[in-house]
């Protein structure tokens, strides 16, 4: 990646506590190119109206904006149809959604949702939650000592049971990439349907939702260059068919009477009320943006910059690094003997160093690394060695600090 792409984020370009910022919390929030500020920017000084309503001018680009980014996200993820694309607030919403509109109505006392020790919590509650409306029981696949799933325990996991299995693609702690793919089939196998927390996979690499075969898919924008508040969730067009609303109001109706009303068609039926349109244009841009680099120059960049950084953090005494010992994604999490990872996020701050500390949302892995909670590294596009180098001398001077 060249100095070109890292010039295109104006916010890099600033000092924190008198230190150029090194911006390493990019699997909590990326930042935003200047091509999806302009785009935010123009929108509200140009289109800015409701969607689906005005017949006039601006009411038309808006929603032509709006729809367009709908067809922007299919293809960005390889949806057959733009019809298959739900607008959400995030990942967190199009989870939430599934597991109310498709779980709700469909699971009962016997059936079992399969899901991994290591979800973030937006994966985790709202089948927890589901089990405890309905009586299903939920299950974990076991995880290995490096935190990979090993196929044969998703074998003995998954039964005739099960009807829904939802597995995080790109843990937001291990850095590992799980077997999607292989897990939907075995799933499938079963008659379950597997359902794909993308949160930390769309932003980062190639994703082919058609490929993976999976039946819903989650996406948050912020996390891949674009707003926050803004987000998507995939499903196959017979799944969101067969789903009723959640939620009711303007614009996701037919036609409404006294005493019954009927919806429109999937994805519209699941987006009442006035949408996101900022969030959908953001988005938008930032698929441009990314895909004009590409996505799997962007996946070896960031795997490259993990590894130098765990090579490096490797010599420094009583760091520990969790997940395995090779990364294919940006991701590092870790502790430094006798320092606790917010005492280490608070003092790398004072270089200009951004790092997350705390259970980055994933508590019940925090059990199963037996730590009540860690920091985290995480890379983009627009990191460098440089900002490794910082890293690596940052943390030398903080445990000579702690001694
Ligand atoms: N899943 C994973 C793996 C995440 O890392 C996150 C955010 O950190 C989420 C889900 C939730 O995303 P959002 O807060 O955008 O809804």
């Amino acid at each position: 990646m060249n100095a070109q792409i890292r010039e295109q984020f104006p916010i890099l370009h600033q000092e924190v506590n008198g230190h150029p910022l090194v911006y390493l919390d990019n699997a909590a929030t990326s930042q935003k190119p200047r091509a999806v500020l302009d785009a935010l920017s123009h929108y509200y000084e140009w289109d800015n109206s409701n969607v689906h309503r005005g017949v006039h001018t601006l009411g038309t680009r808006a929603t032509d904006a709006y729809e367009g980014a709908r067809e922007k996200v299919a293809r960005f993820i390889n949806a057959a149809r733009s019809e298959e694309i739900v607008f959400t607030r995030g990942t967190t919403t199009a989870l939430n959604l599934v597991a109310s509109a498709y779980g709700g109505p469909r699971l009962q006392a016997g059936d079992e949702i399969v899901i991994t020790p290591m979800e973030h919590h937006s994966n985790l509650i709202p089948w927890q939650q589901l089990a405890l409306r309905t009586g299903a029981t939920l299950k974990y696949i076991p995880l290995q000592p490096d935190g990979n799933i090993d196929l044969a325990d998703v074998e003995k996991t998954i039964t005739p049971n099960t009807k829904i299995v939802s597995v995080v693609y790109v843990s937001n702690v291990l850095g590992v990439v799980n077997p999607v793919k292989q897990i939907a089939e075995i799933a499938h196998r079963h008659g379950a349907i597997m359902v794909v927390d993308g949160a930390q996979s769309t932003p980062h690499m190639k994703v082919d939702v058609q490929d993976l075969d999976c039946d819903f898919y989650a996406l948050s924008s912020h996390k891949m260059c674009g707003p926050t508040g803004f987000g998507a969730l995939y499903g196959k067009r017979q799944l969101l068919a067969q789903m009723e609303p959640i939620e009711f109001g303007g614009e996701m109706i037919n036609d409404v009477g006294l005493y019954e009303s009927d919806w429109k068609d999937a994805p519209w039926r699941f987006e009442g009320g006035t949408p996101i349109i900022s969030g959908a244009v953001g988005l938008a841009a930032a698929i441009d943006f990314l895909t004009e680099i590409g996505m799997d120059k962007i996946e070896e960049h960031e795997a490259h910059l993990a590894n130098y950084a765990m090579e490096r953090m490797s010599e420094i005494e009583g760091i520990q690094i969790y997940g395995p010992a090779k990364r294919k994604v940006g991701i590092v999490t870790f502790n430094l003997d006798g320092v606790h990872p917010h005492d280490l996020a608070t003092v790398l701050d004072t270089f200009g160093i951004a790092i997350r500390a705390g259970h980055h949302c994933c508590q019940p892995l925090m059990r199963w690394l037996e730590a009540s909670s860690t920091a985290r590294a995480s890379f983009y596009l627009y990191n460098n060695e440089q900002d490794v180098d910082r890293f690596i001398e940052a943390l030398v001077q903080t445990k000579e600090y702690f001694g």
